[in-house]
Formats: C-alpha cells, sequence, structure tokens
C-alpha cells in the first residue's frame, strides 16, 4: 500500500479568480496532488449559478502556475472538451449527470480521442454500474485505454445518511471488472454535508480507493454551490494527514503480518514433512505387524502414545483437547494404511 493516496480537491465551482487562487495556495500545502474547479456546472433548474464558463480556465492555469499542481475542470460536450484542450489543462472528468448519457460520452470521447488527456469518470447518478461501464467502453474504442473512474455514490429515494447512498459493493464490482484502471472516491457528493466527509474518505481508503476527490473552498460558507458539503482547507490538511497517518500504521501492520505469515507457511511445510516420515515410519510398523501375524490395533501401545504426546503438550502450552484430537486424527490414519 502506497503512503500517497491520489488526492484531487479544490472548489465545487470557479466563482473568481481571487477565490481560485487562494484557494489552490491553500490546498497545495495541505496536501493535494491536483487542483479541481468546476466551469460549466449542471445545475437543476436553469438560473441557478452555472458556473463561469470559459473564463475560468485562465484562472485556473494562473493556479497551475502558483501551486504546480495539475488543473483540470468537468466536461459535458464537445464544445467543452474543445476549450480545454485549447487551454491545455491537465485532467478532465465526466460528471454523474453525464455518464450516463451514451450520445454524450461517445460525443466526448471522440473529441478526447489522441488527446493524451487524462480523464475521470464519475459513476451515474443512478445505481446502474452497466452505464458506467459502458463509459469505460466507450473511451476505450476511442484509444483512452486508461480513464480513472471516481466513485460518487447514487442518489436513491430512500432514508439514507447523506446527499448519495454509498453502495459500496458497486464499487467493488466496478473494480473487479476493471482492475486496471484507478479508481477515486468522492466522500463530498456522498456526504452533502462537510461533518459526514472524513468518515466517508476513510470507509474509502480502507476499502482500498487509489484516493480522493475531495470539495474545497477558501471560504465554504461564501460558496456558489455545494456549500455545505465544501471543507474548509483546514479541515482538508486534517483530513489528509489523518488518512496519512492510518495509512503509515496499516502499512508497518501488514509488514510484520507478512513476516508472520511466512513464519507460518514454513512451519506448516515443516508438519507436513514431518506427518509424512511419521507415515513412512507406521507404513513399516505395519508391514512387520503383517509379517509375523501381529495384530494392527495394539491398545496398551496407543495408550503410551497418548499419554506421553499429553504430558509433553502440557509443557508446550498446548491445550489438552486440541492435542487429543490432532493425535486421534493421526492414529487413525495410520491404523487405515496398516
Ligand atoms: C462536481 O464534482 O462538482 C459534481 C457536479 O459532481 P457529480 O457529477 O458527482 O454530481
Ligand atoms: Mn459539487
Amino acid at each position: 500500500m502506497s503512503l500517497s493516496p491520489y488526492i484531487i480537491s479544490g472548489p465545487c465551482s470557479a466563482e473568481s479568480e481571487r477565490q481560485i487562487l487562494d484557494t489552490a495556495l491553500s490546498v497545495a500545502p495541505a496536501g493535494a496532488n491536483a487542483f479541481r474547479a468546476g466551469l460549466w456546472k449542471p445545475r437543476t433548474h436553469p438560473g441557478m449559478f452555472e458556473g463561469v464558463g470559459d473564463k475560468g480556465l485562465a484562472w485556473l492555469k494562473k493556479a497551475r502556475s502558483e501551486t504546480g499542481l495539475p488543473i483540470g475542470t468537468e466536461v459535458a460536450s464537445r464544445r467543452h472538451v474543445e476549450a480545454v484542450l485549447d487551454a491545455g489543462l491537465d485532467f478532465v472528468w465526466i460528471g454523474a449527470r453525464t455518464t450516463p448519457n451514451p450520445f454524450m460520452v461517445q460525443e466526448i470521447a471522440e473529441s478526447l480521442s489522441g488527446s493524451g488527456l487524462k480523464v475521470w469518470i464519475k459513476n451515474p447518478v443512478s445505481q446502474d454500474i452497466e452505464l458506467w461501464a459502458g463509459a469505460v467502453e466507450r473511451l476505450q474504442a476511442c484509444g483512452i485505454t486508461d480513464p480513472g473512474l471516481i466513485f460518487r455514490g447514487f442518489q436513491t429515494f430512500d432514508n439514507v445518511s447523506g446527499r448519495n447512498a454509498a453502495r459500496w459493493m458497486q464499487a467493488i464490482e466496478m473494480r473487479t471488472r476493471f482492475p486496471q484502471l484507478q479508481m477515486l472516491c468522492d466522500p463530498s457528493h456522498m456526504a452533502g454535508d462537510t461533518a459526514l466527509v472524513p468518515s466517508l474518505a476513510a470507509r474509502a481508503m480502507n476499502l482500498g480507493m487509489d484516493g480522493l476527490m475531495i470539495e474545497a473552498h477558501c471560504c465554504p460558507q461564501e460558496a456558489l454551490s455545494d456549500s455545505n458539503q465544501q471543507l474548509t482547507p483546514a479541515q482538508l490538511a486534517e483530513l489528509i494527514d489523518n488518512i496519512k497517518l492510518r495509512r503509515g500504521n496499516s502499512d508497518a501492520v501488514s509488514e510484520r503480518l507478512s513476516v508472520l505469515r511466512d513464519n507460518i507457511d514454513e512451519l506448516d511445510a515443516r508438519l507436513l514433512e514431518i506427518l509424512s516420515s511419521r507415515m513412512r515410519l507406521s507404513d513399516e510398523i505395519g508391514m512387520l505387524k503383517r509379517e509375523c501375524g501381529m495384530p494392527i490395533i495394539q491398545p496398551e501401545r496407543w495408550d503410551r502414545v497418548m499419554k506421553k504426546a499429553l504430558s509433553d503438550a502440557s509443557g508446550l502450552g498446548l491445550q489438552e483437547d486440541f492435542v487429543k484430537s490432532v493425535f486421534r486424527f493421526i492414529h487413525e490414519a495410520s491404523v487405515n494404511r496398516q
């Protein structure tokens, strides 16, 4: 396991040059590896804040030159892709409302073809991983062989905690289908609420995700979209530190586990060799008994064997019942061979 999960962070939406630069300059030292901001926002109702559009591209480029972080945004059409390619951004993602639309995914895949741009695909809003898988296949057919996946949960009308139900098994199923693709988790859109973000992020990392896409804003309460779920830079720094700490601990634990398991494997191999030598000896005894017409089972001998085993075992910290069962099994197996 790597100590460094890949973290894409930044605001839900670009709002102003100042907000982009302030946020980028604070998420970089918090530990983000890449900077995100939505320019074209898919909003439920017209008339809501629909993003600043193309003019935000220059702000993102400025954020990149001031922080060195790769920059990316959501694309939902050929026009968005062309604008992003002209501006020279580093990555894009296909949003949860776009992934389920094969026409749009096809158009995006074709316009990205040959560009070499990193593409992330969010799961569709509704719980239908076939559509998610289909989007991967459309990109791959256009030569984008390693799109990344972003798991952001599903909209449900059940009473679940958070904004989008996590349904982790769906993410695991997708990983099994595309084991070679990286998968990030977006706990922000799952949570819809900053209070729930850290535990979802920790859960995602425990399930083996490669990293996270987390919304952060220099001043969340003033955000023009998703203001309840965007972390402050300080909250982001704390979340990333905690995750790295837990990863560090779990690395040390897995190291120790693997040493112990190697020892167990070695002992098991020796146990089998010893059992095999014991069986060969009992085969020889069987032959001798047959030659001189002795009965196979001699209760007093068996009684001595068991007593000796129990007395040897008591000094070795082994439980009597356990030793009795093991020796009964061994005795039965050698009688069967004789
Ligand atoms: C976003 O990342 O800002 C966004 C709109 O997310 P989603 O597509 O997952 O709803
Ligand atoms: Mn958002």
